[in-house]
């Protein structure tokens, strides 16, 4: 099923999972995905590298089995050509979604192919070539190098006019931060169905290496257990769960999980959102 046909009903907020490739072995990976999909997600997604096809996790995507699949798709260090090769054998192996991005600017300007520069150009090149269904990046509290959220949202404009069907949002842990994106998209013009990245919190250290990396603003709630905690696995249960509530409450069309290859978190917040 594509990322259109998943978000075309909106009675209830679509649930998705994302996961990353592992430095170690697979089989893990796989174990807690097999403990994620008795939770139906509509789609498990597939993080890369900036490297695009040039990842591991394209051996990856075809051992797991038996669920939709979305792989992310970098294009900063990438050429035409290797995009091309890379959406050809993602086709082949029947998958149907795609989340195209630019990916961070390596450090090495040797690795920046500038055949794309940014997302919108990918998203274009996907459209006129496949039948990918295509979902983008969008930042609630701005992408890091945008001068201003107004700015970013004409960017995210481009990648929508260019042929992105869904928008995944940025980890956010203040809610009023998604609600007010979500306003200001609208105003925009732009229409499409916009998922909320969920992570759960798991550590101090976890936020403060967030933090350190994006817009995030972090609630005085989780400063405060911030404060008091090293380990925050049982109030980021907790804190996720009121926080997903909420925006179930608030017609959310799709809760997106970064489940960082574990199965217990997520799910435990998924129960308690069910009671
Ligand atoms: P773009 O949409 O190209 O935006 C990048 C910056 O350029 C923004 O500041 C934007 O405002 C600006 N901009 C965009 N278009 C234009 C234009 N035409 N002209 C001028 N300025 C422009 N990274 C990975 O490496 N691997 C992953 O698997 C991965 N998964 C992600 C999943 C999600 C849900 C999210 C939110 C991010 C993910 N990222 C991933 C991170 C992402 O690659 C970085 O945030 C990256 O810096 C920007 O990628 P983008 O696709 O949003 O870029």
């Amino acid at each position: 099923m594509n990322l259109k046909e998943i978000y075309s009903d909106n009675k209830q907020p679509v649930i998705s999972f994302e996961v990353f490739p592992p430095k170690d072995s697979d089989e893990n990976l796989l174990s807690e995905i097999n403990i994620l999909k008795q939770y139906n997600p509509a789609f498990i997604s597939l993080t890369c590298g900036a490297g695009g096809k040039e990842n591991k996790s394209f051996e990856l995507l075809k051992k797991i089995k038996e669920v939709n699949l979305m792989p992310h798709f970098t294009c900063i260090s990438s050429s035409k050509q290797s995009v091309e090769e890379g959406l050809k054998e993602i086709e082949a192996m029947g998958i149907e979604n795609i989340l195209a991005l630019r990916g961070d600017i390596p450090q090495d300007p040797e690795l920046i192919c500038h055949d794309f520069n940014f997302a919108n150009e990918l998203v274009s090149f996907i459209k006129e070539r496949t039948n990918l269904s295509i979902g983008v990046a969008g930042y609630p509290e701005g992408h890091i190098e945008s001068p201003d959220l107004k700015t970013d949202i004409e960017n995210l404009k481009r990648k929508v006019a260019a042929g992105a069907d869904v928008i995944f949002t940025q980890l956010f842990f203040d809610n009023n931060k998604f609600y007010d994106f979500i306003e200001r998209v609208r105003n925009a013009g732009i229409e499409i169905p916009i998922a909320a990245g969920i992570m759960p919190v798991i550590s101090k250290k976890q936020i403060e290496r967030m933090v350190s990396m994006a817009k995030i603003t972090v609630p005085q709630e989780l400063q405060n257990a911030m404060q008091k905690y090293d380990c925050l696995k049982d109030f980021g249960i907790d804190f996720a769960a009121k926080q997903c509530k909420d925006l179930i409450k608030n017609g959310v069309q799709g809760l997106h999980f970064f489940t960082l290859n574990k199965s217990y978190s997520t799910t435990k917040i998924l129960n308690n959102i069910k009671e």
